[in-house]
């Protein structure tokens, strides 16, 4: 299937030394659309996906009338006529109906999920009802005091027949997957995957291994694994492309190839204007550049763009800055080019359990917050007391993001900050 529509163009152009985070959202909010077509999966491979058809009710759900317990069904306005004593006529267990009406102020036994008879329209709990025999017959006696339509649940209660009950554009969670099948759909729309090149850069890195010892100035690619682990939180398809020596043309040929085959292009390293820095340039002869060099730490070179019709990413090197970018962005990149509706994660105000001074004005900061509890309980946030954008371990022990915003030139503890728990971008909780 081809793509559904020509990728992006050069509206992205701005005048601006650097881009302010909220700008580069915004550019991405209206300048990023579905690149992908759409795919029929069953519902039981749409968990995560992105739904490119509205789903509209063809029935009400539940389709009748039904038991929410087991009891006793009777009709509420018989009640006093026949003082609470009712002949049980019908024996009704989930998954059958009666189809016609009960005989006169009689009763039904009623197990919870089955249809309740026509004409009838409170349930009594069983536990609560106390049945007799009198002449071979078998009563019951109902307790007074019961609303009419007690312990019933209505035909159209959970959802009415017609109601649109998702959007194209929202991503499916379980729950919303419970709601489709409730509806009776087996199979839907999605946009496809978009199938992305992962690529890490630089003559210092080694592959993790068995066997393998770093030399003095040698590090592991520690970007590829990172990076793969948050991409399997989008739905996407992957090809490691392991890592790429800082070699001009071996850069520039992998990116040409790439760009052929895949949506995206997502690269770490190499991403500043250093002469080492190989990608860029590349970027620059194969394709164009939207967005670099933002108003934001720690990040600031992430560079997007696009070799013909192949979105290009390419992050910092530094893993805390990769990571920072990939939630702040990268994410959100993927999710508009698979046509997903825009979602912000929500930030949450929470008391600063740290200080900090001599913030530069200008930029956003995004710092590693621990959260703890003071003692009345209340939620406080402590930032990560180191602040390399290469120590990994500042992401590990940290629950989430504190947000500060450009105006800020410092926190005062006990101030309030905004805080974005990892959770925010699907990453589970520890
Ligand atoms: P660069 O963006 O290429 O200038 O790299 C910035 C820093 O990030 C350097 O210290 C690199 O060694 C480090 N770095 C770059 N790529 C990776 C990677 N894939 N894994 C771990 N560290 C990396
Ligand atoms: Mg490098």
């Amino acid at each position: 299937m081809s793509k559904s529509r020509k990728l992006l163009n050069d509206c992205f152009l701005h005048d601006k030394d650097r881009l302010r985070h909220d700008d580069v959202l915004q550019m991405i909010k209206q300048r990023i659309g579905p690149i992908m077509a759409t795919e029929t999966v069953s519902l039981a491979d749409a968990n995560g996906r992105i739904l490119a058809e509205p789903i509209v009710a063809p029935r009400n759900v539940p389709l009748s009338d039904n038991a929410a317990v087991d009891g006793y069904a009777y009709c509420h306005a018989d009640f006093e006529s026949v003082g609470g004593w009712f002949e049980v006529a019908d024996r009704i267990a989930a998954g059958h109906a009666r189809q016609t009406p009960m005989p006169k102020q009689t009763a039904a036994r009623i197990f919870t999920g089955a249809a309740v008879p026509p004409g009838l329209d409170t349930i009594a709990m069983q536990e609560d009802c106390e049945p007799h025999v009198q002449n071979d017959r078998p009563f019951i006696a109902i307790p007074p005091g019961l609303k009419a339509g007690a312990n019933c649940r209505k035909s159209g209660e959970d959802v009415l027949e017609g109601t649109t009950v998702l959007l194209s554009g929202e991503r499916l969670r379980p729950q919303d997957i419970a709601a489709i099948a409730s509806l009776g759909i087996a199979e839907i729309a999605v946009f496809q995957k978009l199938k992305i090149a992962l690529i890490s850069t630089g003559d210092e890195l080694l592959r993790p291994g068995a066997g393998t010892t770093p030399l003095p100035g040698q590090v592991f690619d520690t970007n590829s694994a990172m990076l793969k682990g948050l991409l399997e939180m989008v739905p996407v398809k992957v090809t490691d492309f392991g890592v790429l020596a800082d070699d001009a043309d071996l850069i520039r040929n992998t990116l040409a190839q790439a760009a052929g085959e895949f949506d995206m292009i997502l690269t770490s390293g190499g991403a500043s204007r250093g002469d080492e820095d190989h990608v860029i340039m590349a970027l620059d002869e194969l394709g164009q550049r939207h967005l670099w060099q933002l108003a934001i730490k720690p990040g600031r070179p992430m560079t997007m763009g696009q070799i013909g019709d192949c979105v290009f990413v390419g992050l910092p090197g530094n893993p805390v800055a990769a990571f920072v970018c990939f939630l702040l962005y990268v994410r959100q990149i993927i999710l508009r080019l698979q046509g997903c509706a825009w979602r912000l994660p929500s930030r949450f105000p929470v008391a600063a359990n740290f200080g900090i001074k001599n913030k530069k004005p200008d930029r956003r900061e995004f710092l590693r917050g621990i959260l703890g509890q003071a003692e009345g309980g209340s939620l406080t946030v402590t930032k990560f007391d180191r602040d390399g954008s290469g120590l990994i371990t500042g992401l590990r022990e940290s629950d989430g993001l504190i947000e500060i915003p450009e105006a800020a030139t410092g926190i005062h503890p006990g101030e309030i900050v905004d805080f974005i728990p990892f959770s925010e971008f699907g990453i589970l909780p520890r």
